[in-house]
């Protein structure tokens, strides 16, 4: 049950499943740990699974993400 099996859309790499602190990352956001992302192991470009998403969107804040269900 993995969310993480497209390809990278840069050069069709199939992505790797990594652990990052969300200091490492590019956004601002309230989270505070670490979040799983995807990455290219051949061209290092990123992504981010929606529940990745939905944790720097900010789960603390009490906001639920619409049309879930
Ligand atoms: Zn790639």
């Amino acid at each position: 049950m993995r969310e993480i099996d497209i390809p990278c859309s840069e050069c069709g790499t199939e992505l790797a499943e990594r652990v990052v602190f969300t200091a490492d990352l590019p956004v601002e956001t309230g989270w505070r740990g670490s979040v799983r992302v995807a990455e290219c192991p051949s061209c290092g470009a990123r992504y981010y699974p929606r529940q990745t998403v939905a944790q720097l969107a900010g789960r603390s804040s009490g906001t639920r993400p619409r049309g879930e269900g």
